[in-house]
């Protein structure tokens, strides 16, 4: 990569900004996020946070939901396998949560 675009995506990185695992559809560099916005370090082409951001979104939403339907199950169930059970899903919900928050 070059250095004038790597120095920008510093510059970036230095103002607050946050690398997303999305890139440019202009010039494929690493879209950055900053004060909302989603924006090219290398370019300066603008991309709307939330149709970027959304799918992700989407996924931790559901796994929200699931966690809180899991643990209501969890409260009222009294047989141990089925116990077992309900805790290896939210075990498993929480590591895909988890691996969100990651990326
Ligand atoms: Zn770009």
């Amino acid at each position: 990569m070059e250095e004038k675009k790597v120095a920008k995506m510093v510059d970036v990185l230095l103002a607050g900004g946050k690398m997303l695992p999305v890139h440019c559809a202009k010039c494929g560099g690493p879209l950055f996020e900053r004060e909302g916005k989603v924006e090219c370090a290398v370019c300066g082409e603008k991309a709307k946070p939330e149709a970027k951001a959304e799918p992700l979104r989407r996924v931790e939403e559901v796994l929200h939901a699931k966690l809180n339907s899991l643990a209501e199950q969890l409260a009222k169930e009294t047989d141990y396998t089925k116990t077992l059970e309900l805790l290896n899903n939210i075990k498993s919900t929480l590591e895909a949560l988890e691996k969100l928050k990651v990326r």
